[in-house]
């Protein structure tokens, strides 16, 4: 099976890729839904979601939950922290459930991320994402 059979087979509802939540507070937060493969040593085949705690956004995740139909499974050690709240907030906005409406409502936003026309390097800046440019490339 090729990763992209598996991927048409995911049942959660929610796609693979790097999504970035804006606040209207003004900060913003990065995230990486990924379907393991099936051959991951850690949880094969689950979709797992991460949260960018570095400053390289290709490499830099750390996973906290599992992604079900209908929701989130944060893991045990996650549980009330302000991640597991952030993914929460993440998951709603995408399913735009009655949580993901209200904080649209309150001005939260989310992007998917795309890559720089210029040099395919990943943009999870909303700036960036907007502009469909990174800031080096924007600068030349
Ligand atoms: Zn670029």
């Amino acid at each position: 099976m090729t990763a992209t059979e598996t991927k048409t087979f995911n049942t959660t509802g929610f796609f693979d890729g790097e999504y970035t939540v804006n606040s209207p507070k003004g900060g913003h937060r990065t995230f990486r839904i990924k379907t393991m493969g099936p051959d991951s040593r850690f949880a094969p085949q689950e979709q797992t979601v991460a949260i960018l705690v570095g400053s390289n956004n290709e490499e830099d995740y750390k996973s906290f939950a599992f992604l079900q139909e209908g929701g989130m499974r944060v893991y045990k050690k996650q549980i009330g922290t302000e991640t597991a709240k952030a993914g929460l907030v993440l998951v709603s906005l995408l399913r735009q459930d009655l949580l993901g409406q209200k904080l649209t409502e309150a001005g939260y936003t989310v992007l998917e991320s795309r890559r720089c026309y210029r040099c395919q390097r990943l943009l999870t800046d909303p700036v960036s994402i907007e502009a469909g440019m990174g800031p080096e490339c924007r600068s030349k």
